[in-house]
């Protein structure tokens, strides 16, 4: 079976750059009408621009509720009803938990977490009437791990866990089905500045022997956006190169 999107809408968060860019580019691909978004209206346009005219940028920062809300107004005013959600903006605060300011603590909870509240909250009431829902929440390895240095961080992709698990739930008999995926090291933006022993060392870790590309993570995305996973709701797939088995 040919995974073909044509007619749905996506809503892919943090999709400028990096992964969420690949899931954009991935979705663009099968056919779906994709929302682009970032917190620079400017280049989530012009990156909607170079994937063609069945895409639209928007600008939110996923932390402001009412920004959300604006976006997911803004993009469905030009694409139609979102159907497919992907919750990818994510950022980092790392240091060990003795040196985490308040500040650094909330940032990162409030993007990665408190963000896919938002965007959850403000698109499902459309799900729910249409009966028809994909939500994908991109979360970490280090959430089912942890991480030195990363008690933030990992405790906002647990979050994302237990959040993907009860909405899944809660909208099942909707027919809105909430998933999750896991990747290890992928290489973005976010791991460039990870200096070249510690990649050395990760790299020993993983079974396929190297470091996950963008395309890794959003070929799976495709696959949980699409028929193929009908019958798959409430699950962390673990997308790592075996790093945790
Ligand atoms: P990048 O840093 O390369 O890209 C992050 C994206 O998120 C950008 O498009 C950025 O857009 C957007 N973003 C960040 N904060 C916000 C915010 N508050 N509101 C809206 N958009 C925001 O990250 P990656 O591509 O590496 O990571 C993507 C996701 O994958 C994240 O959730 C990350 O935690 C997760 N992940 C990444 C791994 C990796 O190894 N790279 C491993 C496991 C999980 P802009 O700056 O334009 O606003």
């Amino acid at each position: 079976m040919i995974i073909d999107l044509a007619g749905k809408t996506a809503f892919v968060t943090g999709s400028t750059r990096g992964i969420g860019l690949a899931i954009a580019k991935a979705l663009y691909g099968a056919g779906a009408k994709v929302g682009v978004v970032g917190r620079d209206v400017e280049r989530a346009r012009s990156v909607a621009a170079s994937l063609g005219d069945r895409a639209a940028g928007v600008a939110c920062d996923v932390a402001k509720a009412d920004q959300v809300d604006a976006a997911v107004a803004a993009a469905e005013a030009v694409l139609g009803p979102i159907d497919i959600l992907v919750n990818n903006a994510g950022l980092t605060r790392d240091n060990i938990l003795l040196r985490l300011t308040d500040a650094d603590w909330d940032t990162v909870l409030d993007a990665n977490l408190k963000g896919a509240f938002h965007t959850i909250r403000s698109t499902i009431k459309g799900m729910m009437k249409r009966r028809s829902g994909r939500i994908i929440n991109i979360g970490s390895i280090v959430g089912l791990t942890g991480n030195k240095g990363q008690a933030n961080y990992a405790a906002s992709k647990a979050g994302l866990i237990g959040l993907t698990k009860s909405v899944a739930k809660e909208y099942a008999s909707r027919n809105i089905l909430v998933n999750c995926i896991a990747p290890g090291f992928i290489e973005t933006d976010m791991t460039d500045a990870l200096p070249t022993e510690a990649r050395a060392t990760l790299l020993e870790e993983i079974a396929l022997g190297r470091l996950g590309r963008p395309e890794d993570v959003a070929g799976t995305v495709l696959f949980l956006a699409s028929d193929l996973a009908a019958y798959i709701t409430g699950q962390v797939l673990v997308v790592d190169g075996g790093m945790v088995i």
